[in-house]
C-alpha cells in the first residue's frame, strides 16, 4: 500500500483513498488507426477538401482505468467532429466486448481539421463507408485498452502554458462596421487580422491550464498520459493532406520524453480539447512574421505544450487506488431556427448562385440556413462526468466558450476538473448568452452553431447536478 502506516502516525494530510480489501487499481492503453481513405471527404473548412494524402496516421487513442468494481474508458479521436450516431455505435460495440457500461465511455474528437469527415458540417457529408469504419475502429481502441489492462497506479497535476492561447474574437474600435453573412451587424469579429489598425481589444479571456492525468505501472514505467488544454487546433497542413495537428504531434514529443518508445505494450498520450470555442494560437495583437511551412507551427505549439506537461509530470505524485465512477445524462435543447424573412432571404440568394458548390459567405450561409429550416425544433444532447479520486472531467458535445469551462474549474467541487469538449455528439459551438449578443462566426446559425441562446446556462447547470452526485457516491 502507498499509504503506509508510518505516514498516517506521522499525521500526514493524505489525498490519497485506501483500495477496499481485494481491491486492484488497473489501467490499459492502446491506439487504432483511423485514417481515412485517399479520395474521401475532409471537414473542417466552408468548402468541402478531397483527401490526396495522408501526412501522419490518424488515431482513436484509449485509455480504460478499473478500480476492481468500476472500469472507465476515455477515447479521443482524431477527427474535427464526430457524430452520436457514430459514437453509440462504437459504445454499443465496444460494450458488448467488453462489458464495460456505455454510460462509463467518454468519446471525444481532438477538432484537428484535417481528419476525414465524421459529421456533416458546410459542404462537407461523411463517407458512408468511412462512417462504419470509424465506428468500428473507434470502439476497437476501447476493445484493445482494455485488452492491456494491467497493475496500474495513477497521478495528476496541472500546468500553465499562457503562450499558446489567444481569444480570437475581438471587439473593433467605434465606427468599424463588421457586417455578417446575414446583413447584420455584429459587435465582434472573429480571426481579425494581425495587426489589423482597427483592432480594439480580445472580448474574453483565455484559460492557460494544462492538466495532466498520469498512469504508470506499480514500477513506475509509463502506460498512458492524458492531457487537456483550451486550443481550437493549430492548423496548416499541405493541400489535401491528413494529419492529427499538434494533437498527434504532442503524443508523439510525449513518447520520445518519457523515453517510452518500443514499450509493450506501446505507451499511448492523448491531448484532449478544452473548452476552446473562441481561442486559438494566432496574435492578433502581436506581429505578423513570416509565414510558416506546412507543419511548422503545430510542430513548434506540440513542443512548447508538451515541454510544459513534462515539467508537471516529473512533479506527479501517484496513488495504488483511486475510486473511479460516473454519471450521464440526456438532455433536450432547443434549436435556433431561422424565420420565414430569413428562409425567403436564403432562398433568392441561392437562386442566384453558381450551384453546386457555395462560395461566398452569404451563400454559404443561405445553403446553412435552409438546412437549419428542417432541422428538429429540439435535440438530444449527452452530458458526461467522470470522477477519478479527487479529480473531476465534465464533458460536453461542443465547441465549447472558454468562459464556460472556467466556470465549471472555479465551481465544481472537485479540484483539479476539466472539460472535454466535442464528446459524445456534436451539437455545434456552445457560446454564452452574452456572446449570443455580441454576435459573430461562432453564434451565425448554421449546422456548426444552432443550439437556443441560454443552452450554455443549462448545460452548466445540468453538469454541477452531475457533479454534485459524483460527490455524494464519495464525498
Ligand atoms: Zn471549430
Amino acid at each position: 500500500m502507498y499509504l503506509s502506516g508510518a505516514l498516517l502516525l506521522c499525521g500526514a494530510v493524505l489525498h490519497g483513498q485506501q483500495a477496499p480489501s481485494g481491491k486492484a487499481f488497473r489501467a490499459g492503453a492502446a491506439t487504432s488507426i483511423i485514417s481515412p481513405k485517399i479520395g474521401t471527404s475532409n471537414n473542417g473548412n466552408m468548402q468541402d477538401v478531397t483527401i490526396k494524402s495522408i501526412h501522419d496516421e490518424t488515431m482513436a487513442r484509449s485509455i480504460v482505468l478499473d478500480d476492481g468494481d468500476t472500469r472507465l474508458a476515455i477515447v479521443v479521436s482524431d477527427l474535427c467532429m464526430v457524430s452520436r450516431e457514430i459514437l453509440d455505435v462504437a459504445k454499443r460495440r465496444a460494450s458488448e466486448i467488453t462489458k464495460i457500461p456505455a454510460a462509463n465511455m467518454l468519446m471525444s474528437a481532438t477538432h484537428t481539421h484535417s481528419a476525414g469527415t465524421a459529421c456533416g458540417v458546410f459542404q462537407s457529408e461523411p463517407d458512408s463507408e468511412y462512417v462504419k469504419f470509424l465506428s468500428e475502429r473507434i470502439a476497437d481502441a476501447v476493445i484493445r485498452a482494455n485488452h492491456n489492462l494491467a497493475p496500474a497506479r495513477i497521478g495528476w497535476g496541472v500546468g500553465n502554458e499562457p503562450s499558446q492561447v489567444f481569444n480570437r474574437r475581438w471587439k473593433m474600435k467605434p465606427g468599424t462596421p463588421i457586417i455578417n453573412p446575414f446583413g447584420k451587424e455584429d459587435q465582434v469579429k472573429m480571426n481579425p487580422g494581425i495587426g489589423n489598425p482597427n483592432l480594439l481589444e480580445p472580448s474574453g479571456p483565455t484559460d492557460p491550464e494544462l492538466p495532466i492525468l498520469s498512469i504508470q505501472t506499480p514500477a513506475g514505467q509509463p502506460i498512458a498520459l492524458l492531457a487537456n488544454y483550451s486550443l481550437h487546433y493549430v492548423g496548416g497542413v499541405g493541400a489535401g493532406e491528413v494529419s492529427a495537428d499538434y494533437y498527434g504531434m504532442f503524443a508523439e514529443r510525449m513518447k520520445q520524453m518519457l523515453s517510452a518508445e518500443g514499450q509493450d505494450p506501446a505507451f499511448v498520450a492523448i491531448m484532449s480539447n478544452g473548452t476552446s470555442g473562441n481561442i486559438n494560437n494566432v496574435n492578433f495583437g502581436g506581429k505578423l512574421t513570416a509565414p510558416a511551412k506546412p507543419y511548422e507551427k503545430m510542430r513548434a505549439v506540440a513542443n512548447v505544450v508538451a515541454a510544459e506537461a513534462f515539467k508537471v509530470y516529473q512533479n506527479i505524485k501517484y496513488q495504488d487506488w483511486v475510486s473511479l465512477s460516473s454519471v450521464q445524462k440526456e438532455i433536450t435543447l432547443g434549436v435556433r431556427k431561422p424565420a420565414a424573412d430569413e428562409v425567403t432571404r436564403a432562398k433568392d440568394i441561392i437562386a442566384k448562385a453558381k450551384k453546386p458548390v457555395m462560395t461566398s459567405m452569404e451563400e454559404i450561409y443561405a445553403k446553412e440556413t435552409m438546412a437549419m429550416k428542417d432541422y428538429p425544433d429540439q435535440v438530444k444532447l449527452i452530458l458526461q462526468a467522470f470522477r477519478i479520486g479527487d479529480l473531476a472531467i465534465t464533458a460536453i458535445p461542443c465547441e465549447v466558450f472558454v468562459e464556460i469551462g472556467l466556470d465549471i474549474k472555479k465551481r465544481s467541487p472537485f479540484k483539479p476538473t476539466f472539460s472535454i469538449s466535442l464528446a459524445n455528439g456534436y451539437n455545434g459551438y456552445l457560446p454564452t448568452p452574452e456572446h449570443h449578443k455580441l454576435g459573430g462566426y461562432e453564434t451565425w446559425r448554421a449546422k456548426s452553431s444552432y443550439l437556443e441562446v441560454d443552452a450554455s446556462a443549462k448545460i452548466t447547470e445540468s453538469l454541477f447536478e452531475l457533479l454534485g452526485k459524483l460527490k455524494t457516491v464519495n464525498p
